[in-house]
């Protein structure tokens, strides 16, 4: 099924779609033309020698821009849109050297040569992402000039780190997914081939690790002998990504089943509970198992977003709906979390807790990635506005998938798919729902097979025992399982009900996550919640907030709350002794808010878990 079968007509994930059209993108332009990232294309172009503008993966910032301009004007047919991908791209196309060559930062007159620094230089990263963004407008457009300018880009490459050539990798894994890719859109197996290499060279020592170590690159191991994603976690995850896109197209068992034996580990022990990856600033990476503190989460942005991609190649090549029930996790707590309401202002890192409330970025410099207690426009290393662009224009591609049985709904939002199933056979449906903000989803069949099929609903792990799926006829029942299943006959046209119970409900950690013993979260559907000391009588600070073992949360047209009680703080000076000092002194209420909704309302303090009074 590709993007175009789906459109997603309303709702929570409409809503953004409409704000990363009319503001996101325009938003990303803007501030790459005023640093001069997009100007780096005309001069080198010129043939002048300067200093390039940005770091040195800026290149990649334009490339995703591109990528999410590709996927919009599929989606909503925008002039802008449309005009901006033409003119955009023919600027990065005229800085493109006679033998396929493309980088703004290196073997250029003045510049370091090509390929002189593949620890840190970023070249075939950026082209990875220059790839992935051809491969978008293939799917949606057909072969324009951008997409040849591609495919000479990763002839260059297939060319310059061939057998007997440059035998390394980069620094920065994405070019393997990328040539994947390039090999589905164009059948060339010369891609798929060099994917394979560059797999198989990581973990053999071909880079400089320096002080910061193998792990960081996840050149300490080879890909398939691995147990966990380790290091740097944007790069572990592209990595992953381009074996499970070469393990399927190899049908490479051995590799499929390593990734998704780390992906399972990796979930089980390393993953916060939005879906956020990636705890250590040391690195940007992960760290070592149940080691997922709160207020000094990392979890990139880049990294939610390359969670959901790993995923959803996962739950392709394997159907298990514990894949889609991650990417929703992560779609609606990470990535929704990024943007501000209005599309101009992002996240890079994800901290499940703000112990001070902190300051508002600035507004007219970019912020250093990690500093902002808010929400800020721009970042020095800015991956993380063009990943979140790009992901919410190619949204609809995460909605359904099919199989030889039939079409399994894996996410929920208001919208209509029009597909073919395995059999070749024609299916259209209306999906109508408020998701998350209601359980009920209803899927009106409009058009249906000329066979017998089955349309599969996902019921997330909260939900299961407790939704209620009504088939045809009417008749309800409870559904235990994963995939609530309804046979349908050839040519029916049907309604079925899906019923998802959304009240909010307490989570309890795994006991070995140090940082969260004796500390509850509530959610309710796939929205984890959160405190903000703006709810709070003013003066409360977080940290005087606790939770009774027998609290109960209530829902509330905004979230739910929580009955809590404040507990005295001391001033004692010396916070350690015999006996706990802390004891409740009142009763006070704790507003909960979707955590993607934080930050909204000026500085504040944070919380998603709250801890625990012993019963
Ligand atoms: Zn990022």
């Amino acid at each position: 099924m590709s993007a175009a079968d789906v459109r997603i007509t309303g709702g929570f994930w409409a809503q953004r779609q409409e704000v990363n059209a009319t503001a996101s993108l325009r938003h990303c332009l803007s501030w790459m033309e005023r640093l001069g990232w997009t100007a780096n294309f005309d001069r080198v172009a010129r043939g002048e020698e300067a200093p390039s503008a940005g770091r040195e993966f800026a290149d990649s910032e334009i490339y995703k821009l591109l990528e999410a301009l590709a996927w919009e004007s599929a989606r909503s047919g925008d002039a802008w849109v449309e005009e901006t991908f033409r003119s955009l791209s023919a600027r990065v196309v005229a800085a493109q050297q006679p033998d396929g060559y493309l980088n703004t930062r290196f073997g250029g007159p003045g510049q370091e040569p090509r390929y002189s620094d593949l620890e840190w230089g970023h070249e075939l990263y950026c082209a990875g992402h220059l790839i992935q963004a051809a491969v978008a407008r293939a799917r949606t457009a057909g072969r324009d000039e951008f997409v040849e300018a591609a495919i000479r880009l990763a002839d260059h490459i297939c060319e310059a780190f061939g057998p007997g050539r440059i035998e390394r990798v980069d620094g920065h894994p994405e070019i393997e997914p990328a040539l994947a890719e390039l090999y589905r859109v164009t059948g060339d197996r010369r891609y798929l081939e060099q994917a394979r290499l560059f797999l198989q060279r990581r973990g053999t020592g071909t880079l400089d690790h320096g002080e910061i170590g193998p792990e960081y690159f996840q050149d300490d191991v080879p890909v398939r002998d691995a147990d966990v994603l380790r290091g740097h976690a944007v790069r572990a995850l592209y990595l992953s990504m381009g074996a499970v896109d070469v393990a399927v197209e190899d049908r490479d068992a051995e590799l499929l089943g390593a990734v998704t034996r780390q992906w399972r580990n990796t979930v089980a022990r390393r993953t916060y509970l939005t879906g956020g990856m990636g705890s250590r600033h040391e690195g940007e990476s992960f760290g070592d198992d149940f080691e997922l503190p709160s207020d000094r989460a990392y979890s990139e942005t880049c990294a939610g977003v390359a969670s959901v991609m790993l995923s959803h190649r996962l739950l392709l090549a394997e159907g298990r709906p514990e894949y889609a029930d991650l990417i929703e996790r992560t779609l609606f707590n990470v990535v929704a979390t990024s943007p501000d309401a209005a599309g101009t202002s992002f996240f890079y890192v994800n901290p499940l807790q703000r112990n001070a409330p902190g300051t508002e970025a600035e507004t007219d410099r970019p912020s250093p990635r990690a500093a902002s207690s808010q929400r800020a426009h721009w970042f020095d290393v800015s991956c993380c506005p063009t990943n979140v662009a790009r992901t919410l224009a190619s949204l609809s591609g995460y909605v359904a998938t099919t199989s030889d049985r039939g079409l399994q709904l894996q996410q929920y939002a208001e919208g209509t798919i029009d597909t073919r199933l395995a059999s070749g056979d024609r299916v259209r449906i209306r999906v109508e729902t408020d998701y998350p903000w209601s359980g009920t989803v209803t899927v009106a069949v409009e058009e249906a097979p000329g066979e017998d099929w089955t349309l599969a609903l996902r019921v997330p792990a909260w939900a299961r025992g407790r939704a209620r799926i009504a088939d045809a006829t009417g008749a309800e029942r409870v559904v235990e399982e994963a995939l609530a299943e309804v046979p349908m006959s050839a040519g029916e046209l049907a309604t079925v009900r899906l019923e998802l119970p959304l009240e909010p409900r307490l989570t309890l950690p795994d006991p070995r996550i140090d940082s969260l013993r004796s500390s509850v979260a509530v959610e309710a559907g796939p929205l984890v919640l959160c405190a903000e000391s703006v709810d709070l009588p003013a003066g409360t600070s977080l940290r005087s907030v606790a939770v009774p073992a027998d609290a109960a949360p209530a829902a509330m047209a905004d979230g739910a709350e929580l009955a809590g009680v404040h507990v005295h703080e001391g001033e004692d000076p010396w916070p350690y002794g015999p006996a706990e000092a802390a004891e409740p002194d009142r009763e006070i209420r704790i507003p909960l808010i979707p955590y993607h909704r934080w930050a909204e309302r000026g500085p504040s303090e944070m919380r998603v878990w709250l801890p625990r009074l012993p019963a």
